[in-house]
């Protein structure tokens, strides 16, 4: 099978460039792990981020002023 852009990695970053890729171009994601999502991920998602990613109200669980 062809496609129009292959992605090495489905962690954060690949997955979420080929849901933008995707709209206009067949896309194949090739992870090498069983499962998808990349590294571990405490779940802290920046401010400027959530408004961006347009998430719903109910995923935020805590809110936080700061991380160190
Ligand atoms: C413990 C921990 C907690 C974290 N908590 C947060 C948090 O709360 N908030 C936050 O914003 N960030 C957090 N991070 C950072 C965040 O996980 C990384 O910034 C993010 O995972 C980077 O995404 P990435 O897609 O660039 O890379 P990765 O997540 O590393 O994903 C790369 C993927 O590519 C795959 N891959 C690599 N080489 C190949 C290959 N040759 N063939 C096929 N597949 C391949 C890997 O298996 C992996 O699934 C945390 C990191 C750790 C370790």
């Amino acid at each position: 099978m062809r496609y129009d852009v292959l992605i090495i990695g489905a962690g954060p970053v690949g997955s979420y460039l080929a849901n933008l890729l995707a709209r206009e171009f067949s896309v194949a994601v090739v992870e090498r792990k069983g499962s998808l999502g990349g590294k571990a991920c405490t779940g802290i998602i920046g401010a400027e981020n959530y408004e961006r990613l347009g998430l719903p109200e109910s995923a935020v669980l805590n809110k936080l002023r700061g991380a160190v």
